[in-house]
Parts: C-alpha cells; structure tokens; sequence
C-alpha cells in the first residue's frame, strides 16, 4: 500500500504554497465570499481507512458535483429512459454552453452539463413524490449523514442570476424536451447544486460509484453495468472541455464543481475528493486538479 498518509500531507504543503490559487467563482454572487485560501483533501480507501488533510471537514457548495448523484437517482428509478432524451458524448464546449443544445434539436450531448443536469432535474421533478426533499434524503442517504442540507441562500443567489440556465431550460422547453415547468425545474436544480457538504462526506456518498452500485450503508442503489455507465461519463463528460486534460494529467473518473470541489474515484479501490475554491479558466478547481495529477503520480495509482 502507497504511504498515503505521508503523500498526502506533501501534495498538501506544495499546494498551499501556491501563489495563483485560481479565481473564486463570483457569476453566483452567494460564492463569491468563500475564503481563495481554503484547502482540504479527504481520501477513503478501500480497505486501509481513510486519510485527510486541511479543511477537509468544512462544508462548501457541491454545485456540479451533485449532477453525478441526480443521474444515479434518475437511472435508479427510470433505467435506459433517460437516454432518450439525453446522450452520452462529451461536448467540448463549457458547461452553460448553449449553441450546441440549439444545433442539436435540444437533446443534449451528455448529462453533466448544464442542459443535460436541468432534463435530470426535469425527471426527478416527474418522479419523485417531495422532489427536494427526497433528492437530499437520497443524497442523505449514500453518505449515511442526516445533517447533509441545502444552502438557501446560495439556491436563491443561482435563481436569481442564472440567466443561461433559463435560457437552456426554455430552449429544452421549446424542443419538448422538459415535461414541467421551466420554473419548477430550474428551482430543484438551483437547490441541488446548492447542497453543502465536506470532502469526508463527499466521499463517503461517492463511495459507491467505486463500489459497484453499494453504497456505505449497504444498499445496492445502482447495477455493475450503470456503475460502468456513470463512471465513464464522469471519464469522459465530468470536466467539460477539460476532460481530456483531466484524464490525461490525472487518470481517474471524476465530476468538479464552481464551489470548488473535485471528487474522483479508482474502481474498488478508492474515492478521493478535494476542496480548494479557487477556480481555473474553465471552471475547475486549480488546485484540486493539481493535488489530484500528483496523487495519481505519486501513488502510480489511476485507471490506467
Ligand atoms: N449551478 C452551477 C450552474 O448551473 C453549476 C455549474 C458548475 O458547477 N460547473 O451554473
């Protein structure tokens, strides 16, 4: 076993020396308070425990990163449905990118951008009985933790400055492809992505994307092969037009999100997640990334 404890107090002291942390998120005005300067690294492994380091116990916004989790709920209670109305390539554009849903006849290319998380929200909405509160009892539920909530006040700070998302979501109406009201489905996808949580309790609910569907509790929530699935959206879709640079410098399956937080994973091996609010030009975290592309190296630990 890799000297983790060790690798990951170095990768943490390179990373706080760091004179460019990136840039906060401030197009969601909520975000734009959160401390460039927060750094937290939380890692589960398999079998030999876990490790942390930093602000790995505070809470941030998860925004994108809840995208992954809305999909597993999605495939959990309609299966193959979803990809009628959703497909499975990566865009190569940035997330709230809106040219190509238009090109596309409002299917969107694949379900961690922008487009594509509002049609998953658009299914929980059809779906589920209390759609906010059963998404976060879900959610509650991967990281056995009751506490897990949503931030109102960042959900309210989205609503009101989420232009693009408006625009996507009434472009995805005009197409038919959202089945409620545009206001409906863009207030449950503010509040998903405004869910606060830890590194520690991030991992804990990715824990079974790498665990074949079981997730800390037990459950079988999701099958072997919409485990595959999903991983390999995160592959090739969880970072946008920076996927192929993720997977090139760190090797793993991951989704980021603007709060700043990465969380990635090596089938039946571990989940690691990171926390570092500042932003690069593509909105992922700068350090996360550079943190993550040492790990993988330091370890000799990715998918490949
Ligand atoms: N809530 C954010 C948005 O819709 C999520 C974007 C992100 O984290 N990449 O713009």
């Amino acid at each position: 076993m890799p000297d983790y404890k060790a690798i990951l107090n170095t990768i943490y002291q390179e990373a706080i020396k760091a004179k460019d942390k990136g840039i906060v998120a401030s197009y969601i005005p909520e975000l734009a308070h959160v401390d460039v300067t927060n750094f937290g690294i939380h890692l589960k492994t398999y079998n030999h425990g876990s490790f942390s380091v930093g602000d790995f116990n505070k809470k941030f916004s998860i925004q994108s990163i809840s995208k992954a989790l809305a999909l597993a709920e999605a495939i959990e209670l309609i299966g193959d449905a979803v990809w009628n109305r959703v497909t499975v390539e990566p865009s190569g554009h940035p997330f709230n990118q809106l040219a190509l849903l238009e090109i596309e006849n409002g299917i969107p290319r694949n379900p961690l951008i922008n487009a594509g998380a509002i049609v998953i929200a658009d299914i929980l909405v059809s779906n589920l009985k209390n759609p906010k509160q059963d998404f976060l009892n879900y959610v509650r539920g991967l990281a056995n933790d009751n506490t897990i909530n949503y931030n109102k006040a960042v959900a309210n700070s989205e609503k009101i400055t989420g232009y693009k998302n408006f625009a996507a979501a009434n472009l995805l109406k005009s197409f038919k492809n959202l089945n409620n009201p545009v206001d409906e489905v863009l207030d449950f996808y503010f509040h998903q992505c405004a869910i606060e949580m830890t590194c520690s309790q991030l991992s804990d609910a990715f824990f079974m994307f790498s665990n074949n569907g079981i997730c800390i509790q037990n459950k079988q929530h999701i099958t072997d092969r919409q485990v595959k699935r999903i991983n390999a959206l995160m592959l090739t879709c969880g970072f946008y037009d920076e996927a192929g640079e993720f997977a090139f410098k760190v090797g793993l399956p991951g989704k980021s999100g603007v709060g700043g937080g990465i969380v990635a994973l090596l089938p039946d091996k571990f989940v690691i997640t990171t926390w570092a609010p500042g932003l690069n030009k593509k909105g992922n975290s700068k350090l996360g990334m550079l943190a993550l592309e040492q790990f993988t190296t330091q370890t000799k630990q990715s998918i490949f």
